[in-house]
């Protein structure tokens, strides 16, 4: 079974994560920029993480045999503190570089009016830079949130086709669907999304759901766990869906989502020895 995990945060993950992933059949990664549990206090800070999705992540990837991408954004939480806000201008530069595959994760965290204005110009970044968008959908009020979303992303420039929209559940896929967009799910150990309700979700929902889902483990610094795709996989087998159904989700959908970039490279280049001068050997010795 080969696996694109479309949203995971590695830089909190460790390197026995990226063996267990890449043991499981893990190929591939997204990993979107989004808020690291205390808040940043410069946009300066911001730009060391972006460097970092775009240099060393994807080095310490290619050491476990994984492609990594990433999505860059400034994330809906962060929105909200003027000290972060001059992010969105410095984006525009960041967007241009090869690995960003995606404007992400953007969305609504607490509905405040700062988050309108950022998910409204990210979504024009998004367009202007010929880039998909991954929009997160708030944890709490799912409904309102998810209903919210969607009408700005149907004011924007940019078509549904080209917007995943995640963090979705039984409350919020049938309006996803009706949207035109990507439905991405969050699978967590034992919150939220699981695999089972997720298999359900597909069984009672049909082809044109099946073809149209990217399944995630949103694996960050919380409680979470980078397995979760590959053990939906399995669900899906168990409960009489074929090889070719897990493909379709596990891979072919997210290579399809973000391969709208024009920027996916799946092919891992044989590990270079270090990065900028530095390997995982903490020194060189
Ligand atoms: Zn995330």
């Amino acid at each position: 079974m080969r696996i694109f995990d479309p949203h995971i945060h590695m830089t909190s993950r460790t390197t026995d994560d990226y063996t267990a992933m890449y043991d499981a059949g893990v190929r591939a990664v997204v990993e979107p920029s989004f808020w690291l549990g205390q808040p940043r206090t410069a946009p300066e800070s911001f730009y060391d993480y972006f460097d970092s999705l775009l240099g060393w992540e994807p080095f310490r990837a290619a050491q476990h045999g994984i492609a990594h991408h990433c999505t860059l954004a400034l994330n809906p939480k962060e929105a909200n503190d003027p000290r972060c806000t001059p992010v969105l201008d410095a984006l525009p530069h960041y967007l241009l570089k090869d690995s960003v595959v995606a404007v992400g994760e953007i969305g609504y965290d607490s509905m405040t009016p700062a988050e309108d204005t950022a998910l409204a110009a990210q979504l024009q970044l998004a367009a202007d830079h010929e880039l998909p968008a991954l929009v997160h959908t708030p944890h709490r009020d799912k409904a309102a949130g998810l209903a919210r979303t969607l009408d700005v992303v149907r004011e924007s420039a940019l078509p549904a086709e080209h917007v995943l929209v995640d963090h979705l559940n039984e409350t919020t896929v049938d309006a996803a669907l009706d949207s035109g967009c990507w439905l991405g799910f969050s699978l967590y150990p034992d919150t939220k999304m699981d695999e089972a309700r997720m298999v359900r979700i597909l069984a009672d929902r049909g082809p044109d759901c099946l073809r149209r889902t990217l399944v995630n483990s949103a694996a960050d610094w919380g409680h979470s766990d980078p397995l979760t795709p590959r053990r939906f996989g399995d669900a899906l087998f168990a409960a009489g869906f074929t090889p070719d159904d897990a493909d379709q989700v596990l891979w072919r959908n997210p290579v399809a989502f973000y391969g709208l970039s024009g920027r996916l490279a799946l092919d891992v280049a044989p590990p270079a020895a270090t990065h900028e001068g530095n390997s995982l050997l903490r020194g060189g010795d």
